[in-house]
């Protein structure tokens, strides 16, 4: 880390903590607090997450910044101030939001994702790239993840950064959040370096659903092992836990993990068995991903579960599986 980055870097350090101390100690913070309490999130978790709000002011963050003897051309470099292009003056990025600071892999704060309080919109306005920001880079609370995903061979992917701190509540920690709806490449060599299992556990919504086919199938195609746990019908993380609790969130994520093939096996049958059409391109679909699953107790189970549900021979798909020596895994 340079010079230049390390006072970027402090400009969050100092920031986050004025604006979790105002959410926490001030009449400025008194909605968001409540707010936040009520979603069933705990003063610990507010705390070690240094959650915090930008009040409702004009040029609160760049007069405290200013204070400090920062540059507003600091500022602006670390997205935190805007710039009027036209008179060169600067202005608060983020005012009357919710700031979740987000940490690189080194563990220093580099930017945020904040919350609108009253349904404004954007409803999450992030920091935009930076040169300590750049969002191919992050994966949302891999430094405090890293030991519990070496340890269990395991990463959970999640959509919501509020979701994964909900999830740190519970004995769930090899989470972390996307830092939007696609893999970067080097999101995907650093997966692959850290775990050589990776669960998806996506907003069970239509977006959630989309992503999670096209997330899934970009590691299944880079070798790894690709599973999913699916929620009720519209509900995501944090709200499965707010819902049904924190012991049944637990024992969903130690019981119901579904390969990625299988998973799609069941998505794909509804719009198949009408259709024939459909069904030659999703069972050839299905049998394709077959050669990326490692040949063992796991495939046999997923081909026989295929072989059941679409009403077609093991030996057929067995043979259609196509040659398995690019498998590098
Ligand atoms: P909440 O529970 O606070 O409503 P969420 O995490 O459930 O938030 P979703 O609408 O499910 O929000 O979106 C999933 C993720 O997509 C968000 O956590 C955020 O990272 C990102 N996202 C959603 N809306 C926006 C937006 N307007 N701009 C940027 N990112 C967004
Ligand atoms: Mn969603
Ligand atoms: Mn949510
Ligand atoms: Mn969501």
């Amino acid at each position: 880390v340079d010079e230049s980055d390390m006072t970027l870097i402090k400009m969050h350090e100092y920031l986050t903590d004025l604006y979790h101390h105002v959410l926490m100690h001030t009449n400025e913070g008194e909605e968001a607090l409540k707010y936040l309490t009520d979603r069933g999130f705990s003063a610990d978790i507010i705390k070690k997450e240094k959650i915090g709000i930008t009040p409702n002011m004009r040029d609160f963050t760049k007069n405290a910044l200013l204070n400090q003897n920062f540059s507003m051309e600091s500022a602006y470099q670390a997205g935190l101030v805007s710039r009027n292009e036209e008179n060169f003056s600067y202005y608060d990025r983020f005012v009357s939001r919710i700031m979740i600071p987000i940490k690189n892999h080194q563990n220093y704060i580099v930017g945020y994702t904040a919350r609108s309080l009253d349904g404004s919109e954007p409803k999450y306005l992030n920091t935009p790239e930076t040169p300590v920001f750049q969002k191919r880079e992050l994966l949302f609370n891999l430094s405090d993840a890293r030991k519990f995903i070496r340890k269990q061979d395991e990463i959970i992917l999640m959509e919501g950064h509020l979701d994964v701190i909900k999830v740190k509540m519970t004995d769930v920690q090899n989470i972390v959040g996307l830092m939007g709806t696609a893999l970067s490449g080097e999101n995907i060599n650093l997966i692959k370096r850290l775990a050589s299992n990776v669960t998806l556990m996506f907003d069970s919504d239509n977006a959630g659903r989309k992503a999670a086919t096209s997330v899934g199938e970009t590691l299944l195609f880079e070798g790894l092992n690709v599973f999913i746990i699916q929620l009720p019908e519209g509900e995501d993380p944090d709200e499965y836990i707010e819902k049904h609790g924190r012991e049944k969130f637990e024992q969903l994520v130690q019981k119901q993990k579904r390969h990625f093939v299988h998973f799609q096996a069941d998505h794909l049958l509804d719009e198949s068995m009408e259709n024939d059409l459909s069904y030659t391109q999703n069972l050839n679909k299905l049998i394709n991903y077959l050669k990326y699953v490692p040949g063992n107790t796991l495939k046999e189970r997923i081909i026989t579960h295929i072989s059941d549900s679409y009403k077609v021979s093991k030996e057929h798909i067995l043979s259609s599986i196509p040659s398995q020596t690019e498998n590098v895994n």
